[in-house]
C-alpha cells in the first residue's frame, strides 16, 4: 500500500497530528484527552472540568499522527509523494492548520534538531534533481509571503511596493513585485527561510504571548527542459505551496478589542474561504459536475487558485492539542478538517 493510494479520488489528503504535552502542561493536569485508535482514527474525551460534554467523540482521517510520529514519517506519509509530481510539472499546497501552540510551525519549518517539512522537502528536491541533471536543466526559484489583515507582505525582500495577485493564461498566478530567489542549495534555503520568520507579522494576545495572526506561504517553482531535445524542448513547471496558517482560535478566547477584532475576522475569512474552497473541490470531486469553488473569497484563496484543485494534490495537516483546556480549539480543529473532505 503506497502512502499516495490515501489520495483516493479526490486528491485531497486530510491528516491529524498530536503534539506532545509541553513541560508546563505537564506540571498541571497532564490526562490526554486525544486516544489514537489507530492509524486512521482518534476519540477526543471531553470529561474536563471546563466543558460538559457527555460523548466522547470519533473522528476519521487519512491519517493520525499521535505524539510520538517523527518529523520524517510526517514528511514521507505526507509530502513525499507529491515532490515526483511537482517535478513532472503539477502544482500542490501543503497546509498546517490549527490553534496557536498546537504546531504548526514545529510540522512546516521544525526546530534546530528536527527538520520540517519545508526543509525536508527542498532536500529531496534538491537530491532528485542532481540525481537528474544529465537528463534535464532545472531552475528552482523560492518565495515567501505572508498575508496579514488581507494584505501581502514579501518576506524575503519586504519594501513598501504594493503585492498583486494577478492570473497569467501561462504561468498561472502569480504576485506581481514578489521576490523570487533562486535557490541552490538547502543552507541558502534555510537561511532565506530563517530571515523571512524574522520578519512575520507576530503580536501578543491573552492566549500566547506570542501568536502568530498571518499566513506565512512559501512557494518552490521548478522549471525544467529535456537537455537532448534543445532549446526548443518543452518547459516543464512544477509549484509547491507550503502554508503555515494563521492561529484558528476564536477571538472570544483571546478578547480582542479594536484593531485585533479586525485582524481576527480577516484571519477567519480566509481560513473560512479556504474550508469552502477544499470541501466544494472535494465534492465536486466525489459528484462530479460543475460545483462553483469561491477561490475570490479571500485572498489566501485567489493566491492558491492554480495550486488547489484539478490535477493538483492538496494536504492538510491539522494540528491539536492533547491538553484539557484546548479542548473546544481541538474539537474545531477537527470538524473543519473532517468537513475538508466529504466522504
Ligand atoms: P504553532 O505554530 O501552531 O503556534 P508551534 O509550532 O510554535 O505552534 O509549537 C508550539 C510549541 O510546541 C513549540 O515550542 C514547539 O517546538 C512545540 N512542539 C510542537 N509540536 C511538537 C512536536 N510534535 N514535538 C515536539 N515539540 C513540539
Ligand atoms: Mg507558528
Amino acid at each position: 500500500l503506497s502512502p499516495q493510494s490515501n489520495y483516493g479520488s479526490s486528491n485531497i489528503l486530510v491528516a491529524v497530528r498530536c503534539r506532545p504535552f509541553s513541560t508546563k502542561e505537564l506540571q498541571t493536569n497532564n490526562q490526554s484527552i486525544i486516544r489514537v485508535l489507530d492509524a486512521n482514527s482518534l476519540i477526543v474525551l471531553t470529561g474536563g472540568s471546563k466543558i460538559r460534554r457527555n460523548k466522547p467523540e470519533t473522528f476519521i482521517f487519512d491519517y493520525v499522527f499521535n505524539e510520538t510520529a517523527s518529523q520524517k514519517e510526517i514528511f514521507e506519509k505526507s509530502t513525499l509523494t507529491l515532490i515526483d509530481g511537482v517535478l513532472n510539472g503539477f502544482n500542490s499546497t501543503i497546509f498546517a492548520y490549527g490553534a496557536t501552540g498546537t504546531g504548526k510551525t514545529y510540522t512546516m519549518i521544525g526546530d534546530g534538531n528536527s527538520a520540517g517539512i519545508i526543509p525536508a522537502a527542498f532536500t529531496d528536491l534538491f537530491t532528485k534533481i542532481e540525481a537528474n541533471q544529465r537528463e534535464r536543466t532545472y531552475s528552482v526559484r523560492m518565495s515567501y509571503l505572508e498575508i496579514y489583515n488581507e494584505s501581502l507582505k514579501d518576506l524575503i525582500y519586504p519594501s513598501n511596493i504594493v503585492l498583486d495577485i494577478r492570473e497569467d493564461p501561462i504561468k498561472g498566478i502569480i504576485v506581481s513585485n514578489l521576490t523570487e530567489y533562486m535557490a541552490t542549495n538547502i543552507q541558502e534555503v534555510m537561511e532565506c527561510l530563517n530571515l523571512g520568520n524574522q520578519r512575520r507579522t507576530v503580536e501578543s494576545n491573552e492566549v500566547n504571548v506570542v501568536s502568530s495572526r498571518s499566513h506565512a506561504i512559501l512557494q518552490i517553482i521548478i522549471e525544467s527542459r529535456d537537455k537532448a531535445s534543445g532549446i526548443e524542448s518543452e518547459l516543464t513547471i512544477g509549484k509547491l505551496s507550503m502554508v503555515d496558517l494563521a492561529g484558528s482560535e476564536r477571538n472570544i478566547m483571546t478578547n480582542n478589542k479594536g484593531i485585533r477584532l479586525i485582524e481576527g475576522s480577516n484571519i477567519n475569512k480566509s481560513l473560512l474561504a479556504l474550508g469552502n474552497c477544499i470541501n466544494a473541490l472535494s465534492e465536486r470531486n466525489e459528484r462530479g459536475g460543475r460545483i462553483f469553488i469561491p477561490y475570490r473569497d479571500s485572498k489566501l484563496t485567489r493566491l492558491l487558485k492554480d495550486s488547489l484543485g484539478g490535477n493538483c494534490k492538496t494536504v492538510m495537516i491539522a494540528c491539536i492539542s492533547p491538553y484539557f483546556e484546548c479542548c473546544l480549539d481541538t474539537l474545531n480543529t477537527l470538524k473543519y478538517a473532517r468537513r475538508a473532505k466529504t466522504i
